[in-house]
């Protein structure tokens, strides 16, 4: 995914157009070394103030990045190939999250337990220098995500930005500096995974990891984490249902669809990209889907009108390429219907809405997660087989399920083992609510109001009243 022009250096595409936007240096271990060094002395001062002067600075840096959100926005256009609608809807949320676990850092509150002999209570701590390894999908949002609550709750932060897209991460190094954040408290250490990921993983001056990024690469860091009892929180891959019942607004259902796995050109953990359809209306449903997604404007992402934009690199549109090319082999003969927008021509990673009906449950096309705006539609015969059909694959991070009866939305939602279930919507991430998978999607939870508390290690102090 790399794309190195010579030794410590990276090179940053354009996704919409193959052009070389810049060249950055990449950290090495001694990078690294160095970054934690300085990152611990500057935590040890930022733990030591008044939680209302940690409040009061993330509240400014909130209010700095406010200000360049257009610029932020564009940059994330430039580097990643986001829409500009949802490169804006990003930057915000850096602020809002930065706002929002500023108020935290006063309210980190421990507990007051009723014991014999004595008084106990719980102090929060906080861990000390956390390593934040991001995926190039979200950049912003993923890296705030840590960023906001663990500098919140008196941490430092060390981010390591994925190797294609460092520009928004060192620029929001900037903007902390800009508002008045002490050196040393976050750093960007733009890298390759292998050497400046590794390298904060394995750093005994890292207390935590946070890692966002694919299945395979959480479980290698998971099991070096092991070695050292680092914690880890770890946001992974998904591979999401879309269930519509039959009773269900089904022009609703339809309408919202294309966009449910094709937002970030479906380089989205939580992309909707297993469809199942009650069998009694599956016909319909695909005839209302066809038009749907025919409509959608794939092109230039930093035109207000695109709805989605290019893919991230080559090499991920040849991954893409392969999964729908090998869906050939798993094509049931009746109801084997390819669906298709649209995607320009040109030098730029494009690759067209894509969805295929007919394919077998179990292909891998319709359980891997292809990270590529494809999906697969799936018929159901009720709800139990529902429920059977959305649980089938080693992932549970997201699920939308459409129906117009509260029961079975209910019943629907507790059937499901999944993190961020929406009924009658595709919303997964709001600042202020939990975020995380269940099975080999994730371990632990981001965001809502206990974003803090992964922060901290809980220490018990019992004081004799006997003495
Ligand atoms: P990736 O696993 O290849 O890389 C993620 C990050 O890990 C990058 O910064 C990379 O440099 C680093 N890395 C790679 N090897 C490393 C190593 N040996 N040690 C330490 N760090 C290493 O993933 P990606 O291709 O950048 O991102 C796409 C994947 O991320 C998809 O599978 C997607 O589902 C997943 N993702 C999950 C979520 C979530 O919240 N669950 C969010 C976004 C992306």
């Amino acid at each position: 995914m790399s794309h190195q022009s010579a030794p410590h250096t990276l090179d940053v595409l354009n996704p919409a157009t193959a052009e070389v936007i810049a060249t950055v240096p990449a950290a090495t271990a001694a990078d690294v070394d160095a970054a934690v060094t300085r990152a611990g002395t500057a935590q040890r001062s930022w733990a030591a103030a008044a939680p209302a002067d940690r409040a009061r600075l993330l509240r400014r840096f909130a209010a700095v990045v406010d200000d360049h959100v257009e610029e932020l926005a564009r940059l994330e256009v430039r580097e990643a190939g986001h829409t500009l609608g949802n490169a804006r809807w990003e930057a915000g949320n850096v602020r809002d999250l930065l706002d929002y676990s500023a108020g935290g850092a006063e309210r980190l509150l421990g507990r007051q337990i009723p014991v014999a002999g004595g008084i106990d209570f719980t102090i929060l701590e906080p861990l000390g220098v956390i390593g934040i390894i991001a995926p190039w999908n979200f950049p912003m949002p993923i890296a705030a995500w840590g960023l906001a609550p663990a500098l919140a709750a008196g941490n430092a932060v060390l981010l390591k930005p994925a190797e294609t897209t460092p520009l928004t991460a060192l620029r929001l190094a900037e903007l902390a500096l800009a508002a008045g954040l002490p050196e040393g408290l976050f750093q960007v250490l733009p890298g390759e995974g292998p050497v400046a990921g590794n390298a904060l993983v394995e750093h005994p001056g890292v207390a935590k990891i946070v890692f966002t990024g694919s299945t395979r690469t959480g479980k290698q860091i998971m099991t070096r984490c092991a070695e050292r009892v680092k914690r880890l929180t770890l946001e992974l891959g998904g591979k999401s249902p879309n269930v519509v019942f039959a009773d269900a607004d089904l022009e609703a259902a339809a309408a919202s669809t294309p966009m449910s796995f094709l937002d970030n050109a479906g380089q989205d953990c939580c992309a909707r990209t297993r469809i199942l359809v009650e069998r009694s209306l599956y016909d319909r449903f695909l005839d209302l889907l066809a038009p749907a997604l025919a409509a959608v404007v794939v092109g230039d992402p930093s035109d207000e009108k695109t709805q989605m934009g290019p893919l991230i690199s080559a090499v991920q549109r040849d991954r893409v390429r392969g999964f729908v090319d090998g869906a050939a082999e798993h094509r049931e003969a009746a109801g084997a219907v390819t669906l298709l927008g649209s995607a320009p021509e040109g030098p730029g990673f494009w690759y067209p809405p894509t969805v295929l009906a007919g394919v077998s449950p179990d292909a891998p096309v319709a359980v891997d997660e292809v990270f590529g705006p494809v999906a697969v539609v799936l018929p159901f015969d009720d709800e139990a087989d529902a429920v059977r059909l959305a649980n089938a694959t080693q992932y549970g991070l997201a699920g939308s399920v459409w129906t117009r009866d509260v029961g079975r939305a209910l019943r629907v939602s507790q059937g499901l083992r999944a993190g961020n279930l929406s009924v009658n919507s595709h919303s997964s991430v709001r600042y202020s609510t939990p975020f995380g998978g269940f099975k080999q999607s994730g371990l632990g939870r981001e965001l809502g109001p206990d974003a803090l508390t992964a922060f901290t290690e809980t220490k018990n102090v019992f004081i004799s009243t006997e003495a």
